[in-house]
């Protein structure tokens, strides 16, 4: 995701004040996973302060040989997906675990920032004894080391046996590589193979899982109306472009603003006698005259969406 925070909160005490209420085999696995926390959390450090821009293919498959070396000790069979190099991306990490016990999962991260080489370094720097800083930690490095975390454990108690597991950390997800149908091809069809997909990007805040996720599109309103002279506006001569644009984009926030989880905002308005709009650069302009009913006006707006 491009929104990035630059930091990462790593906090076990939710666990460990749980663990009365949890299973032994959960509690050994609690105890694994605080048993590797210092080397985790060098994982951490090491893959964050290499520099893994989406078009830093180099980076980027450098963090992939990282993790890979990781997964290789706990049984995973490494494959890389190379692109073209006309794709200018540098592929996908694919780990895989096969078995013929309890539901196969398909464990999503990805190996690219949006910080590439060319941009102010910030490497990994612990601020205090929760919270670290450096580029991409939380977006998702933090989350790629979490699933090596948590195979790592499952692995050392004899979890992993037999199960189905394929963990697929793509290289382009910040930025992805056309045609869509080969970057994301493969990812795909093997999604299909799974029956749970689960994502290790930081959602909303800790102790939380996101179940769905909302879509986002654009829209556009085009208006027009009769030219005439300002005296006439509420009468004869009618009430012009940018009433009546006003008058539908209130409408839609009236009659559907408390719809959940749909969000619509109009980013351009721009109405006048001339009226240019370029929406793909998110730029126009306008001229008019305050003593002249409008005859256009247009509106770019967003739209998110759950379905
Ligand atoms: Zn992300």
């Amino acid at each position: 995701m491009k929104k990035c925070f630059l930091f990462y909160l790593i906090s076990f005490s939710f666990l460990i004040t749980n663990a009365q209420t949890l299973q032994p085999i959960e509690q050994k696995l609690i105890k694994k996973i605080e048993e590797h926390y210092p080397a985790m959390v060098d994982l951490l450090k090491n893959s964050v302060n290499i520099n893994s821009g989406t078009f830093n293919i180099a980076g980027v498959k450098a963090v992939g040989q990282l993790y890979s070396k990781e997964l290789e000790k706990l049984g995973f069979t490494i494959e890389w997906i190379n692109m073209p190099d006309s794709v200018k991306r540098a592929g996908h990490l694919v780990a895989t675990r096969k078995g013929n016990k309890g539901k196969k999962l398909l464990l999503l991260g990805h190996l690219d920032t949006v910080f590439e080489p060319d941009m102010p370094s910030n490497p990994f720097t612990v601020l205090n004894d929760s919270t670290i800083t450096g580029q991409g930690i939380n977006d998702m490095k933090g989350g790629d080391v979490i699933i090596i975390a948590a195979m790592k454990a499952m692995h050392e108690l004899n979890l992993l046996n037999n199960a189905t597991i394929t963990i697929y950390m793509t290289g382009d997800e910040e930025n992805a590589g056309e045609p869509r149908s080969l970057t994301r091809g493969d990812f795909i069809e093997r999604s299909k193979q799974h029956d749970v997909v689960l994502a290790f990007e930081g959602a909303a805040g800790f102790n939380t899982i996101a179940t769905a996720r909302r879509g986002a599109s654009s829209w556009e309103l085009t208006v027009e109306g009769k030219q005439g002279h300002s005296s006439g506006v509420f009468g004869a001569a009618g009430y012009g472009a940018i009433y009546e644009a006003a008058r539908i984009v209130n409408s839609f926030r009236e009659t559907l603003s408390k719809e959940q989880y749909l969000t619509f905002n109009p980013g351009i308005f721009i109405g006048g006698s001339e009226v240019n709009a370029n929406f793909e650069k998110q730029r126009g302009d306008a001229s008019g005259k305050t003593n002249i009913i409008s005859p256009k006006t247009l509106v770019n707006g967003d739209l998110r969406f759950l379905t």
